[in-house]
């Protein structure tokens, strides 16, 4: 089909995944499931309703998916609590094996799953199978730490007994991930829960619900047992998440979106005294210095602000480069950005897709106009692009102003804003003015230079003479209003994990 999109529905029993095939003309992609993922089975949503899943690159509906009604998340928790004690007396390795045996499967579905987050949320094909490698790790990295979960054995100060320090699983989780990357969000979350022996209901973005049910299908295939995971994508979050997280048989809230919704969200979590995870929004500074690489500074800000079409929380939002290098930059970055060929993700050669909704598009536009009434100069870009879908043109923006929008708001789009510094005390100060800390980019050639600002810097994380940090191995995360918790490498596991101490007397003291 030329005209976007053709999908057709068909509904099977409780157990099958009622499943739909995606065709887009380009691309296609068959059996992707369409129902509520509850206790193991596949079912309608209990209200009957579904909502409309839309490709963002021609606004066309491409899915109905079951829209969960609050009975229903409540289900899959039910599922979850019943599934919980067995989950977490299963083996490490036998956890560890059903989340390697998903690794395969993710591996083996590659494409089709590439082509779903392309289809759902627009990114260009190279990028959905980039993200597919970067989301199948968790599964991997985490199969690998279920078994290294550990504890302690030692003698107390006083000798006088023996103190043991063990782990286990904080129980029943509830997971909400954003639309932005569809399938590395949740394997975030599903690899390390799973690992620690908890059980697990997720809430992918409305926006972007195929490829986490999608994911559902090939742990059912691995083999985890009913109830450990459920999905319940639903049209009204707020709605299913009050009662999930007020439930006292809940143990853990974990998040990955916005900062005002993981604010409201501590809030409700406070009530139950939940243990949560925030992975929020970001601002990152990106700071060149005149003793920077200059093609290592370019290349790495070009990963850094237009992977995901600045679609990312770690995307380089507000550039400071200094004066002595700034027009070298300028130039050579903007030749870089006129190379972009927009178009729908799933065509090849596409190297730029479009934003996720109209939302943002306003957003990009309404920054842009502010910032250039403010007195920036507009290098490149600054417009909608016309054509069918939300797209923004790639935008270079120097001398952006203090007080311009642009530099206190997460542009979440395609956006360049240059602001020209002196010294690297003004860089520090420049960087640090933001409530968000998420990751910061440092680029220069003197190493002690690179500490300083590395430790200066409040962020929780810091690419020095890179642009891009995310990896399984790492502990991803912010401060300040970017978060609470770490997600991959074995501080993503501990999240998961209550710490029991045990005290027993010397065993060689007289009875
Ligand atoms: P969002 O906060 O609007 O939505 C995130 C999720 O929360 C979605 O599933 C949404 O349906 C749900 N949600 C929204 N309101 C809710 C409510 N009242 N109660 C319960 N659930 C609710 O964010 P988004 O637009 O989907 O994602 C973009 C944001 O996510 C950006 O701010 C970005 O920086 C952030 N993000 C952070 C990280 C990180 O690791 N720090 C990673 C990716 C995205």
């Amino acid at each position: 089909m030329s005209d976007g999109t053709a999908t057709t529905a068909r509904t099977t029993t409780a157990t099958t995944a009622p499943t739909t095939t995606i065709d887009d003309g380009v691309v296609r992609v068959t059996d992707v499931p369409t129902g509520l993922f509850i206790a193991g089975g596949w079912r309608a949503s209990s209200s009957g309703r579904t909502f409309d899943v839309r490709d963002p690159s021609t606004g066309a509906v491409i899915a109905a998916v079951a829209d969960a009604t609050p009975e229903d998340a409540m289900a899959a928790l039910d599922a979850a609590v019943v599934a919980q004690d067995a989950w977490a007396a299963t083996s490490p390795r036998g956890r560890s094996d059903v989340l390697r045996r998903t690794f395969d499967l993710v591996h083996e579905h590659a494409e089709d799953l590439a082509r779903l987050m392309s289809l759902e949320m627009g990114k260009p094909l190279a990028e959905a199978r980039g993200e597919v490698v970067y989301g199948a790790e968790f599964l991997r990295w985490f199969s690998e730490e279920a078994v290294r979960i550990g504890g302690s054995y030692g003698t107390n100060p006083e000798g006088t007994g023996r103190a043991i320090v063990l782990k286990r699983p904080v129980g029943p989780v509830y997971a909400i991930t954003p639309w932005n990357f569809p399938l590395a969000m949740a394997t975030r979350k599903i690899g390390p829960a799973l690992a620690a022996g908890c059980t697990i209901v997720v809430k992918p973005a409305d926006l972007t619900p195929l490829t986490t049910l999608y994911l559902a299908r090939l742990f059912a295939e691995a083999g985890l047992p009913a109830g450990v995971l459920g999905v319940v994508p639903t049209s009204d979050a707020p709605a299913q998440s009050g009662p999930l997280i007020a439930d006292p048989r809940l143990r853990k809230l974990t998040f990955t979106g916005s900062t005002p919704v993981g604010s409201a969200l501590l809030k409700l979590a406070a009530d139950n005294v939940l243990r949560t995870s925030m992975e929020l929004g970001g601002n990152a500074p990106l700071v060149v210095f005149d003793d920077a690489d200059l093609e290592t500074a370019v290349s790495a800000a070009m990963a850094a602000k237009f992977r995901n079409v600045g679609e990312a929380c770690t995307a380089a939002n507000r550039f400071f480069v200094q004066a002595g290098i700034a027009d070298a930059f300028v130039t050579a970055l903007t030749d870089r950005v006129r190379g972009f060929r927009i178009g729908r993700g799933t065509e090849d050669g596409t190297t730029m897709g479009p934003l996720i909704d109209e939302r943002s598009v306003d957003k990009a536009a309404r920054l842009v106009a502010d910032a250039v009434d403010r007195g920036a100069t507009l290098v490149l870009g600054g417009e909608r692009v016309d054509r069918p879908g939300t797209y923004y043109a790639p935008t270079v923006l120097d001398t952006v102003q203090p007080g311009s929008a642009i530099l206190s708001t997460e542009i979440f789009g395609p956006v360049v804003a240059i602001t020209r510094f002196d010294t690297e005390a003004e860089a520090v100060r420049l960087a640090n003015d933001t409530e968000y800390g998420l990751v910061s980019y440092v680029f220069t050639k003197d190493l002690a230079r690179g500490q300083r600002m590395a430790e200066r810097l409040e962020s929780g994380m810091v690419g020095l003479n890179t642009g891009v940090v995310s990896n399984a191995a790492a502990p991803f995360g912010g401060v300040k209003a970017s978060g609470l918790g770490r997600e991959g490498a074995h501080d993503g596991l501990e999240e998961y994990l209550e710490t029991v101490y045990v005290l027993t007397p010397d065993p060689f003291a007289a009875p």
